[in-house]
């Protein structure tokens, strides 16, 4: 078999590519399980990450499993109606009523107290703290 000199060189420079790209990825992998296996709570210091939590607010349904796990994680009192992170629904009815409610801040979810064929657009937002 007999290839031109570009081809030799576009073969080549494929494979010194994909070597890099899986090295990489190796190393990667290597090093998050040494980071994994190092998280207990004796050598863990809060002071040294950062925690963020993106939601795409278009895809939310309301589950209210954010508000929950913001009182379970801060511990916020699951008793007192106080919330850092807590959810909004907003239901527009087909008679131009805007209802706007956050039983509980979502902690519990909600419930359908408007009949579905009544509503025009509905949506939910959660109002995440971050901290
Ligand atoms: S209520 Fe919270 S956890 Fe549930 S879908 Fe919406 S943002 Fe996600």
């Amino acid at each position: 078999m007999k290839i031109s000199r570009r081809e030799f060189t576009e073969i080549g420079c494929k494979v010194i590519i994909g070597a890099v790209t899986g090295i990489v990825i190796i190393i990667s992998l290597f090093k998050n399980n040494i980071a994994a296996a190092n998280l207990n709570e004796e050598n863990y210091d809060w002071n040294k990450h950062y925690w963020g939590f993106v939601v795409d607010s278009y895809k939310c349904i309301g589950c209210g499993r954010c508000a929950y796990a913001c009182k379970l994680e801060n511990h916020v009192p699951f008793d007192e109606p106080w919330y850092r992170t807590w959810v909004e629904r907003y239901r527009i009815k087909k008679d131009g009523e805007i209802n706007i409610d956050s039983p509980n801040g979502g902690v519990d979810g909600f419930n359908d107290d408007i009949p579905a064929e009544d509503i025009k657009k509905a949506f939910y937002v959660p109002k995440l703290c971050n901290h």
